[in-house]
């Protein structure tokens, strides 16, 4: 086993599932064959910029176990984008997938790019030469790429486009597309959306306060902005928030409507003049009833683990704890939403998404609302449920159910 040091982001993903392998009695050749990757691409993107020169990068599309269906997950555009974080980010997916029942595999794509370095034909042109090099993995039926950290709806519509013009017309092979490309009514918001239902569900369950309660993000993108719209109308008081240029705090509750109107004119919520400066790291210090990382990972470590004066973390982004710093929590009895729960929202609309291209017939933003819920709640009653009898946290009963799903259907593939 590497030490802490030497550990990857994708060893440090594998540390719950073999936790809960363990738990299970999974035999280890099968804790193997399910830990490694199913395929592995990396590209080479080279394009023309707006002023001629040639700007090249590279760009990754792993798939990690397809047991249950078709791989999925979201592709992201950031300057951290390596191999070894969309591999970690892919086996995220799988377990995100098998615990919500939606019948995916799970993968996860990127490109290593700054796009705040880009034009909008830069980022265009990016993504269609991404898209010429990845789409012979791809496929309604093999693999459906969505919006994830710095990608958007017009990032998926140039995607499926791409594929169309070699494949013919195919909506179902990304989601997260226009609605009037195809996409789902509420995919924008499901995320956030189920961010807010699984905080619901959990304060009430474990007695953290919500209503009148105090809720610090960080994070003003399509998760953390969506979340904090719908817990603020749930009653939350959002005391503080940030985004990677820094953060603004409000004792009294900011007033989102008014942030996100601020951050779109400004593409930052610093400068907000309904609250006061806070620096990005010590945001996550604050004392707060509900502390919610919606950006980055490995944001909570053992270095500010010890800090942290909340009640409750929710994992609205992907890994934002690191397992060491999730033992601690433990200790101190402060509950964490497992990401592949909190999040899940999103993937949980994109399958609808999904199935409606299939079925060529459109559902009711009401039918997507209630049915995400569903899906939701089944998932984090059965977490809920586990956690209190083997007196685990809801992390470890949410990778049991996970890895038991993902096991059955390889054994029953055969070899
Ligand atoms: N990128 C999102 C995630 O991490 C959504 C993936 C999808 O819809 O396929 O869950």
């Amino acid at each position: 086993m590497p030490t802490q040091q030497q550990r990857t982001a994708y060893d440090e993903a594998m540390v719950y599932m073999r936790t809960a392998a363990q738990r299970l009695a999974m035999p280890p050749e099968y804790q193997q064959l399910i830990a490694n990757t199913y395929r592995e691409l990396r590209v080479q993107i080279a394009i023309r910029r707006d002023d001629g020169s040639l700007f090249e990068t590279f760009g990754y599309r792993v798939q990690h176990n397809g047991a249950r269906g078709p791989y999925k997950g979201g592709i992201r555009y950031h300057p951290a984008v390596n191999i070894d974080e969309i591999r970690a980010l892919a086996s995220l997916m799988t377990w995100k997938n098998a615990l919500v029942d939606i019948p995916f595999g799970g993968a996860k794509g990127g490109i290593t790019v700054d796009t705040h370095q880009l034009s909008k034909r830069e980022l265009q042109s990016l993504t269609r030469a991404f898209m010429r090099k990845i789409d012979m993995a791809l496929g309604p039926h093999r693999d459906i790429p969505a919006p994830d950290m710095y990608t958007n709806a017009e990032v998926m519509g140039w995607m499926m486009d791409e594929y169309g013009r070699r494949h013919g017309h195919t909506p179902a092979v990304v989601t997260g597309k226009p609605l009037d490309l195809g996409g789902s009514l509420g995919r924008t918001e499901a995320t956030g959306r189920g961010v807010s239902f699984v905080t619901q569900w959990a304060s009430a369950d474990y007695g953290v306060k919500l209503r009148g309660g105090t809720v610090v993000i960080q994070g003003f993108g399509n998760v953390g902005s969506y979340a904090a719209e719908f817990l603020q109308q749930g009653g939350a008081l959002i005391i503080a928030v940030s985004d990677e240029r820094g953060g603004v705090y409000n004792a009294e509750g900011l007033d989102i409507p008014k942030l996100r109107q601020h951050h779109q004119a400004h593409g930052t919520v610093v400068g907000f003049a309904g609250g006061t400066p806070v620096e990005g790291e010590k945001l996550l210090l604050i004392p707060c009833d509900i502390l919610m990382p919606a950006a980055l990972g490995d944001v909570i470590t053992e270095a500010n683990v010890k800090k942290l004066d909340t009640h409750m973390v929710i994992e609205a982004a992907n890994h934002p704890v690191t397992p060491a710093a999730a033992a601690i929590l433990w200790q101190r009895d402060i509950r964490v939403i497992p990401d592949i729960l909190a999040n899940a929202g999103g993937v949980i609309v994109s399958y609808f998404e999904w199935t409606q291209n299939l079925q060529q017939f459109y559902w009711k933003e009401h039918d997507v609302n209630n049915r995400l819920g569903e899906k939701l709640e089944t998932a984090y009653r059965a977490i809920h449920e586990i956690a209190a009898r083997e007196e685990c946290s809801l992390r470890e009963a949410a990778y049991m159910i996970a890895l038991q799903r993902v096991y059955d259907a390889v054994r029953l593939r055969g070899i």
